[in-house]
């Protein structure tokens, strides 16, 4: 028998009227048997987060304010979702013995951790399931770092049991006390939850029926992606797209789970299939192209030396600069005489002068190229590099929409093609590649 985890986020349990979807949801499928939720989001443009609700009341009683009202905002939705669902979890007892902790003094974490608590427990008395506290589950180092190792050990009994809820964001140091993960970390209980039960598929219910193609602020309503792998996913959210941090799903990348991205308000949406790079044989795709992204801010420097592929140690010397000054590189494209390097320019910043300078010292090139203000487009799909023509089709767009192209790199990842362009020219060049191939 199958099993999934599902984690829910803010905005899927924002109202009562939401967390009846969510019930539903659930027990549609009997395979949905370990749930993770968020604290309720905004349930219109303008409302607020308990999450962000519950900081404020940190910040107010720390401050020596009075923090009844915003207190009282954050009871009444709680109360309220309690009363429309027609439950008698005692919500207003929990509220109670929550504010007297704020009063004497309660950590920041203990009090922003509270949102996916209350909401744990509401959700585990309307759909019948058992309540674990993620205090018992998920363990923190004393300096604050997730401890993964302790969390492995004791989130062994999940297995053992089913339907339960587990609330997101927060678990304990050693010595007791709450800690959370940094802002949107339900994703990662989620994620730890999917492992420790070896789930089947760790399913993300949120407000959007899965990752888009391309930014829809540049493109418009671009497709969905359908089924993307890992890797692809890490090369776009590279690139700034917004989709699952890297963090806050390693347990189940390591596990080889799949995630599914769902919408909770359209649950018939199939949303978009996150799978290991070794199943991609089991899924069909249509098209080459995964997703297209891309950012701005960068600087390639060119260094030109004739001969260059003989001379041992030049790599070494031109990256020693670099080294020298604590910069990272993005990428290094080189040819027979040339190698570039792809630096964020928020690194480089005032060092430039003195790189250049020390790269003309160590190396001894025939001469330097600085582009600044340029953009870096990749464009990801993973089956782009056997299928005939793509480049052609790809810098045949990017002519025709008048972008001047100064960089190629063909990361040997073999799923992306990187081109550099100007900062100005980003959207153009976006548009022009997803029209090419979605
Ligand atoms: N409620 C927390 C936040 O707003 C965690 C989460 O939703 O994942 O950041």
């Amino acid at each position: 028998m199958a099993v999934k985890t599902v984690k829910f986020g803010g905005t899927s349990l924002c109202s009562a009227e939401n967390f009846t979807k969510v019930k539903n949801i659930i027990l549609a499928d009997k395979a949905r048997k370990y749930v993770v939720p968020s604290a309720p989001g905004k349930r219109f443009p303008g409302d607020e987060k308990i999450t962000d609700l519950l900081y404020l009341c940190y910040a107010k009683n720390s401050n020596g304010l009075s923090f009844d009202d915003t207190y009282e905002q954050i009871s009444e939705r709680y109360v309220g979702i309690e009363k429309e669902l027609g439950l008698k979890t005692n919500i207003a007892q929990e509220l109670a013995a929550i504010k007297k902790n704020i009063l004497s003094g309660a950590s920041e974490d203990y009090i922003a951790s509270r949102g996916e608590y209350l909401s744990g427990l509401l959700l585990a008395d309307y759909l019948g399931f058992d309540f674990y506290d993620a205090a018992e589950l998920i363990s923190f180092h004393a300096d604050g770092t997730y401890d993964d190792e302790t969390t492995q050990k004791w989130t062994q009994k999940l297995a053992e049991t089913q339907n339960v809820v587990v609330p997101g964001f927060y678990g304990r140091k050693r010595d007791g006390s709450i800690k959370t993960f940094s802002r949107g970390g339900s994703d990662i209980t989620g994620a730890i939850v999917a492992r420790a039960v070896q789930a089947d598929v760790y399913e993300n219910w949120t407000d959007v029926s899965g990752f888009l193609m391309a930014d829809p602020r540049i493109v418009e309503n671009p497709k969905v992606i359908s089924v993307v792998t890992y890797s692809e996913l890490r090369e776009l959210s590279y690139m700034g797209a917004t989709v699952l941090h890297e963090d806050s799903i390693f347990p189940v990348r390591r596990a080889q789970i799949p995630i599914n991205v769902r919408n909770t308000n359209r649950p018939e949406d199939e949303g978009t299939m996150v799978i290991p790079d070794a199943f991609l044989k089991y899924y069909k795709r249509e098209g080459v192209l995964t997703g297209v992204a891309g950012r701005k801010g960068f600087t390639v420097i060119t260094v030109y030396k004739d001969n260059m592929h003989n001379e041992v140690g030049f790599g070494y010397r031109l990256l020693r600069v670099l080294d020298r000054y604590n910069i990272s590189f993005e990428h290094v494209p080189s040819g027979i005489d040339t190698m570039s390097l792809v630096v964020q320019e928020t690194k480089l910043k005032e060092h430039l002068e003195q790189v250049l300078r020390e790269i003309q010292r160590d190396c001894e090139p025939q001469s330097i190229e600085v582009h600044s203000n340029m953009a870096l487009v990749a464009t990801v799909g993973k089956g782009m590099i056997r299928s005939l023509g793509v480049a052609a089709r790809l810098f045949g767009a990017l002519y025709e929409a008048g972008v001047n192209v100064r960089m190629i790199d063909q990361g040997s990842s073999e799923m992306n093609i990187i081109v550099g362009i100007e900062n100005d020219d980003l959207n153009t060049a976006v548009k022009a590649i997803y029209h090419a191939f979605a």
